[in-house]
């Protein structure tokens, strides 16, 4: 196990990592995702684990022994950072070499080694090459052979995807989970992207404000979010209350059946979870207008208002602005969120790039 115990980092007087508390397993290819908004102390709390940043208090042991007498490169981790932090001027198998040159490998046990990582990244025989001459994302998947080349115990990737485009994130965030994989590191990868925790790790670690806020398999986190901030920073656009009475789920954007205890709840809408469609002659149920429609690539979404509450829902493409709709809550996409209510830690403005503020809350929320 990795382990983290109340551990604090300050710059200057303020913590910046304040008492947090996490345990990673060090056995086989476990992919754990450090997701928060930009700010919140991830490249801070990785650079503390790889032993680049000095703890204030608390401890990181990893097998049982404290890590803090023990310098960087004595560690075994290895580390790969946003922009990779190769050699530009260098070959990619001088780069991929470096590690093992300073454990001072013999010449032919790099070669070969270096050549099986190239395979393993699928840069076969590119070893030659300059590092200039590579496309960002091979860039990356040089940095990651170049880490993984020493069989590291530990690997720590730090937003290694963020410098990419879109389309290339979601290819190489899968292409790099089989590479994980196959060399059964384990792994800590950092992340402000949701969907990008989620094609990679098999549970994700939310930080907000310096602590580890919820700790879950990702579809536990989709589905019983702990806060309506973390609701919110994994796409729910909506939070409203709701009552649970007998197996029936009530609030004002409609009713489920839902296998929860009675009591109050609130609920997280992203809008895949709620279903717009034009009232049929004497529909009942909820009712909306719509305020706004886009034609995204995956279907349309509407923005409704629903009494005094805005809600993004998914449509027909045919509803247009000022449409009355009637709305269907999908139980199996929406959140529930867990946490009784919003704590004093947990500001509900937030100027924080990763966070959506724009996100409505129902007033009864
Ligand atoms: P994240 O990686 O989640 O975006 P960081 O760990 O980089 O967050 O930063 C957390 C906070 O610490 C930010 O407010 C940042 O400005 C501050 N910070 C980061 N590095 C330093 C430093 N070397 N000195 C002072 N403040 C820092
Ligand atoms: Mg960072």
């Amino acid at each position: 196990m990795l382990e983290l115990s109340s551990v604090t980092v300050n710059y200057g007087s303020e913590a910046v990592i304040s008492d947090l508390d996490l345990a990673i397993g060090t056995r086989g290819a476990t992919i754990t995702a450090l997701l928060g908004p930009s700010g919140c102390g991830k490249s801070t709390l990785i650079r503390a684990i790889a032993g680049l940043e000095p703890l204030s208090s608390g401890t990181i042991t990893f097998d049982g022994v404290d890590l803090a007498p023990i310098p960087t490169h004595r560690r075994d981790f290895g580390v790969v950072f946003q922009d990779g932090q190769l050699l530009p001027g260098r070959s990619i198998a001088d780069n991929v070499a470096y590690g093992l040159r300073v454990r001072r490998w013999s010449k032919p046990d790099i070669a070969k080694r270096v050549a099986d990582l190239l395979d393993l990244v699928d840069l076969p025989g590119l070893g030659k090459r300059r590092v200039a001459e590579l496309s960002g994302g091979q860039q990356q998947r040089v940095a990651l052979a170049r880490a993984l080349a020493p069989r590291p115990r530990l690997l720590l990737l730090d937003e290694p995807l963020s410098a990419l485009d879109r389309q290339l994130r979601d290819r190489l965030a899968l292409q790099i989970a089989e590479i994980i994989g196959a060399t059964g590191t384990p792994t800590i990868v950092v992340t402000h992207d949701h969907s990008e925790a989620a094609m990679m790790a098999d549970r994700i670690a939310v930080m907000d404000g310096g602590r580890i806020v919820q700790d879950d398999h990702p579809e536990k986190l989709w589905r019983a979010p702990r806060s309506a901030r973390i609701a919110k920073f994994i796409g729910c656009t909506t939070v409203v209350a709701a009552t649970i009475s007998a197996g029936v789920l009530d609030s004002s954007l409609g009713r489920v059946r839902v296998d929860l205890p009675d009591g109050g709840v609130r609920i997280g809408l992203r809008p895949e979870a709620v279903i717009a469609t034009a009232i049929a002659e004497g529909g009942g149920g909820v009712t909306g207008v719509v305020r706004h429609v886009a034609s995204l690539p995956e279907g349309t979404r509407v923005r409704l208002s629903v009494a005094d509450v805005e809600v993004d829902a998914v449509g027909d493409p045919s509803l247009r602005v000022g449409d009355e709709v009637s709305i269907t809550l999908d139980r199996d996409r929406m959140a529930i969120i867990s946490g009784a209510d919003v704590s004093s830690s947990e500001p509900t403005t937030s100027n924080d790039r990763g966070f959506d503020t724009r996100g409505t809350v129902g007033r009864n929320a």
